[in-house]
């Protein structure tokens, strides 16, 4: 279980200092698991976002796109069963009153010991929580000794259900009618349109619909920067399928969607499957795809065979038929559901953690490194660094035309202060992989000087070629 916390810890300040992510409301000191995203960030995070809508919509003839409301009628929690099933088993230090999540605290004692004794112990936690045996759990803790991190102590409360939905109220009136929640998932919003969409739409099982958006859950042990967050965002693709087919569906996304995370260029050892021991209340089988962040193996998306179990709910609680008439077999039936549910933030801190070199440059006696993102072309927040050489001689006209012909297909940069080489390194740090240098030479022969960001090298191409070249690499 080697982490690598140095290494995340300068990818955090990384974010900071190049404008890619900050603590939320900072000036007055942040606020616990919010972060808001920087000019580089959110443009990063916006080109993620497309790259998984593009896949799933654009790519599929048979998935089509939504956008619901973060508020729902409050019914919809009572019917997928957050508002009875949507908690965690936590547990309180006496002596500091801190509040843990159980697996978070084992999980965490689990990653000081040895590999086959922390293994062993997750093991005993999975049977544990499998069976939600809490007094079993409690005892598993007392007996390992684990201490709370601020106390020091093992002085626990029992073992408790605490629900992760934050509340608030619509309208006026403060009655228990309009109580709301803000949705803690984007999911329901797509089972309460499937007729919606299906109809309008034409649509034929098999078929997917797929949404982006804001959940929030209030995570109690809320840390690791925004790989746990109380608002964030997710990218779900709900597919609607024959019952009886989900087992092969299921095994078809889940491939699928490690294909999408491949495409990518992260190597495959980077990632792994874990299929999950306790299913949630709605699913008949469940896998994470996890990455290998410098602080360990950890889940990225989960896909999730949710059987008919949303649907016939809502049917139930809403007393409206939601059900297909299926043409093929001539037959009704309420659709089976395969889920893909990713993180766009962790999406994002994978893209991050996985772009994030220190590079040592140093040659011949001379000390010498950089900070590079190696973001896939098509996911840089900038495409394309413009820089004349020097501030005249009609070197900064050229290369205002080159920005003209070029910032309507993706993001350029301008930049005429500094020496080269440190605009050059300014560019590696926020992931930039093209940057074009300007000199006396284009006004003679019409060629600039080309830098890959990866290799450091420099060619002369043309100039009418610039466009050509990014674009290409942008679309491979
Ligand atoms: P975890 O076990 O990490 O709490 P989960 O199994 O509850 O996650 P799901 O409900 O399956 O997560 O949500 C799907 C995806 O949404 C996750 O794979 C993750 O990428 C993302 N996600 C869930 N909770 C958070 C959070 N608090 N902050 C950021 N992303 C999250």
């Amino acid at each position: 279980m080697a982490t690598d916390q140095n290494k995340f810890q300068a990818i955090i300040s990384h974010c900071k200092e190049y404008g890619f992510v900050f603590p939320s409301s900072e000036i007055y000191d942040g606020l616990s698991a919010v972060y808001d995203y920087g000019q580089y960030g959110a443009q990063l995070k916006k080109n993620i976002r497309d790259y998984w809508w593009k896949s799933m919509t654009q790519m599929h003839e048979n998935i089509v796109g939504i956008d619901a409301a973060i508020f729902m009628h409050p019914t919809t929690w009572k019917a997928s069963g957050h508002v009875d099933n949507f908690s965690d088993p936590m547990i309180d230090n006496k002596d500091s009153k801190k509040r843990y999540r159980v697996d978070h605290l084992i999980e965490a004692h689990a990653e000081t010991l040895p590999a086959a004794e922390g293994e062993a112990l997750l093991a005993q936690m999975d049977n544990l929580l499998k069976e939600n045996d809490f007094a079993g759990l409690k005892k598993l803790i007392e007996d390992k000794k684990i201490k709370c991190t601020v106390s020091g102590t093992s002085n626990w409360t029992d073992v408790r259900q605490f629900n992760l939905m934050f509340s608030t109220q619509l309208g006026s009136v403060t009655d228990e009618a309009s109580e709301i929640y803000l949705r803690p998932e984007t999911a329901q919003g797509i089972f309460v349109n499937f007729l919606n969409v299906q109809k309008t739409g034409r649509m034929k099982i098999p078929f997917g619909i797929a949404q982006t958006g804001k959940a929030f859950r209030n995570e109690i042990v809320a840390r690791q920067f925004i790989f746990r967050m109380r608002e964030f965002e997710q990218m779900e693709m709900q597919f609607f399928i024959r019952p009886g087919t989900q087992k092969e569906w299921y095994a078809y996304w889940k491939e699928e969607r490690l294909k999408w995370h491949l495409s990518l260029g992260v190597s495959p050892e980077k990632y792994r499957y874990h299929d999950h021991v306790k299913l949630a209340h709605y699913a008949d089988a469940a896998v994470d795809i996890e990455y290998e962040f410098p602080i360990g193996f950890k889940e990225v998306e989960g896909i999730h065979s949710r059987t008919d179990f949303d649907l016939k709910s809502h049917q139930e609680y809403s007393r409206k038929k939601i059900q297909y008439f299926d043409t093929e077999i001539n037959q009704n039936y309420v659709p089976y559901v395969i889920e893909t549910s990713i993180g766009l933030d962790r999406m994002f801190l994978l893209t991050i953690c996985n772009a994030y070199e220190e590079e040592d440059l140093s040659k011949d006696g001379k000390e010498d490194s950089r900070v590079v993102m190696r973001f896939p072309a098509k996911l840089a927040p900038i495409q394309l660094a413009v820089f004349p050489l020097t501030k005249k001689d009609g070197l900064p006209e050229i290369a205002r035309e080159l920005m003209d012909k070029c910032k309507s297909s993706f993001f350029c940069f301008y930049e005429e202060k500094d020496a080269i080489g440190k605009r050059y390194r300014r560019q590696d740090a926020i992931g930039t992989p093209f940057c074009v240098t300007i000199d006396h030479q284009t006004k003679e022969d019409n060629t600039v000087t080309i830098r890959y960001r990866d290799s450091m090298e420099q060619e002369r191409v043309p100039l009418d070629k610039v466009k050509e070249i990014v674009l290409n690499k942008i679309n491979e």
